[in-house]
């Protein structure tokens, strides 16, 4: 049975995870090697040293093959088992690069490791289970969601849109009025972060490309961000589209609303 996360996290956070046990048997054999390489060098200072700095190094390995189990224990559950904020910390600033690096050696596709990534740290925001009320959530577009071609520019005022439905944007003020959510535009990353310092949201979910939701969760972190990926029929920043219903799964998983309005619009 599927948790509740992989509705709109499909299992491409297994790559992730692939990656992560690998990055830490590389991390357990360095630190295998840090202690066995000099170990008769220390020997020759004190007779117990190697046994100490074995020890130490053990301790090292434990830990980075718990952290590890923790980590696939909780996004396999969808539970916040412990430290699940702290986790995240971790996979943002630090196991992202390196699993990154490791898989650029490895000849795996960026976007994919990215899109695990995402799903990944979507799974430990949701595993925390918050409930949010609505004035404190906000929903980030990028503006290519919008038409090219529409005449009205709804950059600043979602509600400006007339609900034509040649572009998702229709669905998605249905659903900032079925949930009476915020929905934002941002022409950018650097207009997104003003309307996040703006807002001052407690969860952001935004939708967008690899790349632009990779930097937006870590340059946003410690605000949690669910990210959704966005389609893109007609190439990058033109007429991309996204799927609705899976940001209407994640609201309704994270909102502090008992039975949302339908729209009756
Ligand atoms: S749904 Fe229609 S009116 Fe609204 S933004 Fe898209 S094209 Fe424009």
């Amino acid at each position: 049975m599927s948790t509740p996360e992989e509705k709109y996290s499909p299992p491409r956070k297994r790559l992730f995870i692939s990656l992560m046990g690998l990055t830490c048997l590389i991390l357990v054999g360095l630190i295998f090697m840090a202690w066995w390489v000099p170990n008769r060098g220390l020997a020759n200072i004190h007779p117990d040293l190697p046994h100490i700095v074995g020890i130490i190094m053990a301790v090292l390995s434990g830990l980075a093959i718990l952290g590890t189990g923790l980590l696939v224990l909780t996004t396999a559950l969808g539970k916040d088992i412990f430290f699940t904020r702290f986790m995240r910390l971790v996979v943002i600033k630090f196991l992202l690069p390196v699993i990154e690096s490791v898989g650029r050696m490895m000849g795996l596709d960026k976007d994919a490791i990215r899109q695990s990534f995402i799903a990944m740290n979507n799974s430990l925001v949701i595993s925390q289970r918050q409930k949010i009320s609505p004035d404190r959530v906000l929903v980030l577009l990028p503006h290519c969601i919008q038409l090219f071609d529409c005449e009205i520019k709804v950059t600043g005022d979602i509600n400006k849109c007339v609900l034509c439905g040649r572009c998702d944007i229709k669905g998605l003020v249905e659903i900032s009025r079925k949930y009476n959510i915020d929905i934002s535009v941002a022409t950018g990353g650097t207009l997104a972060r003003k309307v996040i310092v703006e807002k001052r949201p407690k969860l952001v979910l935004a939708v967008a490309c690899e790349r632009d939701l990779t930097s937006g969760i870590k340059d946003c972190y410690p605000l949690p961000v669910i990210g959704i990926l966005n389609d893109r029929p007609f190439g990058p920043c033109f007429n991309t589209t996204v799927d609705v219903r899976k940001i209407d799964e994640a609201l309704s998983q994270i909102l502090l609303v008992e039975e949302p309005e339908l729209s009756k619009s």
